[in-house]
């Protein structure tokens, strides 16, 4: 389904990029559902919280946290949270990128399942691990529709729980 639907845009956000955009399959009726059922899957019991990364995380963390009848928490892009917030910065496939987190969103000794919709090199996952963690929480893994192998974003959550659904 996540082959059928996805589409492939070239030279986006950048020259030499190749993005693989999800919309249709967040769309998709089904599809949103499966997804949301198959990362959930493996993770029951194991969770307080489902973080989701924004912008596309939230739609992904928000039906997550809705279905396990836990709280959803947003990491955000910076300048987007109006409290006193951690923040993260880290190098992504096309440039350089901040995350912040909430200081009071998370009670210490939470257990955060962290969803995102792709997986790239890792950077962004690793920094929305390093929020929790500042946080005095701990990642109780992390779900993603799609893996971009290549880029080896697994290496860079190293000893850490990832589940990806669909890998290329
Ligand atoms: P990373 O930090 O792993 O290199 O990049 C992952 C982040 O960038 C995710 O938040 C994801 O939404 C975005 N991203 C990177 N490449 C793609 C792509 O090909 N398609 C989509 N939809 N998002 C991407």
């Amino acid at each position: 389904m996540i082959d059928r639907l996805g589409a492939v845009v070239q030279d986006y956000p950048k020259p030499g990029i190749t993005f693989r955009d999800l919309t249709p399959v967040f769309a998709d009726g089904p599809a949103l559902r499966g997804m949301v059922d198959a990362l959930l899957a493996g993770y029951e019991g194991q969770f307080d919280f489902v973080a989701g990364v924004e912008a596309r995380g939230f739609l992904l963390a928000a039906a997550a946290a809705y279905a396990s009848e836990r709280g959803v928490i947003t990491i955000r892009k910076p300048g987007k949270l109006p409290r006193a917030t951690y923040t993260e910065t880290y190098d992504m496939e096309y440039g350089q990128n901040s995350l912040e987190l909430h200081v009071e969103d998370v009670p210490a000794g939470s257990r955060v399942l962290i969803l995102d919709d792709v997986l790239a090199t890792g950077g962004t996952l690793a920094a929305a691990a390093r929020l929790i963690e500042s946080a005095g929480s701990s990642v109780a893994g992390f779900g993603v529709v799609l893996e971009l192998g290549e880029l080896g974003g697994r290496k860079a959550l190293a000893g850490h729980n990832v589940r990806s659904l669909i890998t290329y």
